[in-house]
């Protein structure tokens, strides 16, 4: 199994995934533009058996209609994208498994918060999680915007399901925010060492050519949604008393006018 982050060029900054499989077929996590997928499939001679759709929104399903046009693939996703996302045609619910090569599978977590329809996806081999997709709940250095959602419920699904994960679990979220999140992170913790040093790094990567790719262990260090007992953090928001979640909810709230 070999996983493709594809950077779309668009004005969101969106990232597609094709996960290659050793049997020659291949699954693509929310298509932006179908055409680059076709062209990829093509030059690597993979047949598209499935679309999966982390969530419902337009930018993460709008290249659904082409390709099921193209290859009559199916489309995954949340029993709630029903009469949302094109084409959905198996819904998926928490804890299912998803076979991928031998010893490799993608198990699903059911993640409210950014919608209700919302799903991130853990990458196991051999039964250990190496890797997690996370449409909009997570992003490298922040977590997504609730507009569609609630913030209660984002609070939950990063505390319970991504809090847990080993240090060493890839992160590949929908979108390249992550020079934007690092100078959030330095805003509310102007002392936070690890986001000064990646933020440079950040600025000078071309995400066409090598997207920075973080892990959870990064995320503890310098995403602000993982350091709600920072000192700093706390102090600068007023809350030094305040409960995990109210910080994350003033975070939030912060990031959202920022
Ligand atoms: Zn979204």
């Amino acid at each position: 199994m070999k996983i493709h982050q594809v950077y779309t060029e668009s004005v969101l900054r969106n990232f597609t995934y094709l996960i290659e499989l050793d049997n020659g077929s291949a699954l693509v996590i929310d298509p932006w533009d179908a055409a680059e997928i076709n062209s990829l499939l093509q030059h690597k001679q993979l047949r598209l058996n499935a679309i999966i759709n982390t969530h419902e929104h337009w930018d993460h399903t709008q290249g659904n209609p082409e390709l099921i046009a193209e290859h009559g693939c199916e489309v995954w996703a949340h029993s709630n994208g029903q009469g949302k996302v094109p084409g959905l045609s198996r819904m998926l619910t928490a804890g299912e498994l998803i076979d991928l090569d031998s010893g490799a599978q993608l198990q699903v977590l059911d993640t409210p918060g950014h919608t209700y329809a919302h799903l991130c996806f853990l990458v196991l081999e051999q039964g250990t999680a190496v890797a997690v997709f996370t449409g909009d709940t997570l992003f490298n250095a922040g977590v997504g915007h609730c507009r569609g959602g609630d913030v209660d419920s984002l609070y939950q699904t990063i505390s319970e399901q991504f809090h847990s994960l080993d240090n060493n679990v890839l992160v590949y979220p929908g979108h390249d925010y992550l020079e934007n999140n690092l100078r959030f992170t330095l805003s509310v913790e102007p002392d936070n060492q690890q986001a000064q040093a990646w933020l440079p790094r950040a600025v000078a990567a071309d995400p066409t050519v090598t997207p920075l790719v973080t892990c959870i262990g990064d995320e503890r260090e310098f995403n602000s949604f993982f350091r709600l007992a920072n000192a700093q953090i706390r102090e600068g928001l007023g809350s030094v008393d305040a409960t995990d979640k109210e910080v994350f909810i003033k975070l939030r709230s912060l990031r959202d006018n920022w």
